[in-house]
């Protein structure tokens, strides 16, 4: 049966531990939404790819993994590592593997999972080019410090030790590619809302979004 009115959606976008996917899956939870952390994506590529010992910027190789990409890719525990976002930021520069990821996303905002009213996407390029049309937009952003003590903190929490300036330096090269590529470059919609979580904690920046989101909540029908 076809769904009573068409989904909500909420896009999410921004660079490196801005707080989109701890913000993304909240903010599903609270609405009855889907969660789709598209980054898993292009982590997944990226992963593939040096699993079978290629070049992460070879448009074949890239193109290959990005095709035959399953579900089950998505559950891989490597893809959290630094080793795949690095990866992940150089497939995601092939408009090829762009294109080839497109479809899923889409369908996912279009038709999201049993029982839910929508979805919640958190990416790069959701507000303008995966889903344009989306009720709500937000960059979700904060300074590269406050990003990199964040990201130090998540590594150390799961064993890994690393160094504020190397993680700094990685965030800040992984930002600098995804922000000049010359397709879908990471960069805020114009009709997005910039929500700088710098200065605030998670229930913080719950609190804003939500007040972002009230206004353009639809009446039901
Ligand atoms: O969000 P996450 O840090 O997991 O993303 C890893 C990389 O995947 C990003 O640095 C970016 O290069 C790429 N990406 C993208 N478009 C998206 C999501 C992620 O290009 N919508």
């Amino acid at each position: 049966m076809a769904p009573p009115h068409k989904p909500f959606v909420i896009a999410l976008d921004g660079p490196a531990a801005a707080g989109k996917g701890t913000l993304g899956r909240r903010l599903a939870a609270h609405f009855g939404l889907a969660y789709l952390d598209t980054g898993l994506l292009y982590r997944a590529v990226g992963v593939r790819v040096l699993g079978a010992g290629e070049d992460p910027a070879c448009k074949e190789a890239a193109l290959r993994a990005a095709r035959s990409l399953s579900a089950a890719d998505l559950d891989d525990p490597r893809l959290r590592g630094d080793e795949a976002a690095a990866a992940a930021s150089v497939v995601a520069e092939i408009p090829e593997v762009r294109q080839a990821l497109v479809s899923f996303q889409r369908e996912f905002a279009a038709h999201p999972p049993e029982g839910t009213k929508g979805a919640v996407l958190d990416g790069r390029d959701i507000g303008t080019v995966i889903c344009p049309g989306a009720d709500v937009k937000i960059f979700v952003t904060a300074s590269p410090e406050t990003r990199a003590k964040r990201r130090l903190k998540e590594l150390r929490e799961r064993g890994i030790t690393s160094i504020h300036s190397r993680v700094l330096r990685e965030m800040k090269e992984r930002d600098a590619r995804d922000s000049a590529r010359a397709v879908a470059p990471m960069r805020a919609a114009e009709d997005a809302t910039v929500l700088d979580t710098t200065d605030l904690d998670a229930d913080g920046v719950f609190a804003k979004a939500l007040e972002v989101i009230g206004p353009r909540l639809r009446a039901p029908r």
